[in-house]
């Protein structure tokens, strides 16, 4: 095992503002050498430097489900996905609203609206700054949305509309990006980026693993990440949904999701690291841990696919001993919501990749009662 300098200086390089070098990111994600909880319990010391042990909760709302002219081969509403997703245009700006006050009301610290596509136009991003607007007036949540790609301009509306978050990921290293995606490039990805930015814009931006990548490609997009200055940066183990185009799924352990989320908060010190879709399937039983390198994560379930329920994340935030970034306190919101416990929060532990049905997609819209 490495003695205990190796993880003393990877701390202090961090903490110091300076880059881990690559010879000792690959041993974090390949040597067995490295340890990886005393691996985790570095990468903590740098979470709790910068974030304490609060966690912030993200809810994600599909406000357009499919009808993407896309190819990006991992994603079930690429237009050469198969999956048998729900699909449905944008939905109405009160469906929108409404379920932003019930994220508010579940205690989410950022309410994210994606919108499939490739991008949106002059018309379309009227209608989101009005949307953003509206949200911010009527609630006091931060406001993430992904559209696809954008230029300035684009950006310059929803700056002016308040937007705190623009969420655009990298997804895996320039040199891998070919493989998963043919319509649009790595490229593209930074030049929305850089727009973003340039309109003051917080820039949200992370990556997807066991796409086939090597710990090479993990180690790459964690620096440029670094480099873009992604102030938000989700980390997601890829789900396989059934449909998708993607040929070449890796098999990820916990032990290595665990490896790969130290190995971001140390490269990305004081960015908001977020757990996110598959946490409940590649980390299984040690998700809790997930949270001693990341400060926040989605709860209720991903675009696409369920995941735990609010009650589920909520209690094992709890039990982790950690706090939440929310006007409500944990406990209060744990007993509301285990009173008002529906059909999802009874939902048991998720042991597989499971699409969301209409209730989950549009809550707003469903019936009473479970089915
Ligand atoms: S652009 Fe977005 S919605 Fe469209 S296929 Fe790619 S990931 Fe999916």
């Amino acid at each position: 095992m490495e003695n205990k300098s190796f993880y003393k200086n990877l701390v202090d390089t961090s903490l110091r503002g300076d880059l881990i070098s690559p010879a000792d990111a690959l041993k974090c994600l390949s040597d067995s050498e490295v340890d990886w909880f005393t691996l985790l319990n570095a990468a903590f010391e740098v979470r709790q430097y910068y974030w304490g042990r609060s966690v912030a909760i993200h809810i994600i709302n599909n406000a357009q489900n499919g009808h993407c002219p896309e190819d990006c081969n991992y994603c079930a509403q690429a237009r050469t996905s198969e999956a048998d997703i729900e699909d449905y245009p944008i939905k109405d700006d009160s469906e929108i609203l409404d379920e932003a006050r019930r994220a508010y009301e579940a205690g989410a610290f950022r309410y994210c609206m994606v919108f499939a596509g490739r991008g949106p136009n002059a018309k379309r991003v009227e209608r989101l700054a009005g949307l953003i607007a509206k949200i911010k007036s009527n609630y006091p949540i931060e406001v993430c949305v992904s559209a696809g790609l954008m230029n300035q301009e684009a950006t310059d509306v929803l700056k002016r509309a308040g937007l705190d978050r623009l969420n655009h990921n990298l997804n895996t290293s320039q040199s891998h990006y070919p493989k998963i995606c043919s319509t649009h490039s790595f490229e593209d990805r930074l030049t929305t980026l850089k727009a973003a930015q340039r309109s003051g814009i917080g820039l949200c931006s992370g990556a997807i693993f066991g796409m086939g990548e090597s710990p090479s490609d993990v180690i790459e997009v964690a620096y440029k990440l670094r480099d873009v200055g992604a102030v938000s940066i989700p980390v997601n183990f890829l789900l396989p949904i059934p449909g998708t185009t993607l040929k070449t799924f890796t098999p990820l352990s916990p032990e290595y999701c665990l490896r790969i989320l130290s190995l971001f908060r140390l490269i990305n010190p004081s960015s908001e690291l977020r757990v996110a879709a598959g946490r409940e399937i590649h980390l299984r039983q040690l998700q809790a841990f997930s949270l001693f390198p990341a400060n926040s994560l989605f709860m209720e379930g991903y675009l696409n696919t369920t995941g735990n329920s609010a009650v589920q994340t909520l209690q094992m935030i709890k039990d982790a001993g950690f706090s939440i970034d929310s006007t409500h306190e944990l406990d209060d919101l744990l007993g509301r919501l285990e009173r008002d416990a529906d059909c999802r929060s009874q939902t048991s532990q998720v042991e597989g990749v499971i699409l969301k049905q209409l209730r989950d997609l549009r809550p707003s819209k469903r019936v009473s009662g479970c089915s």
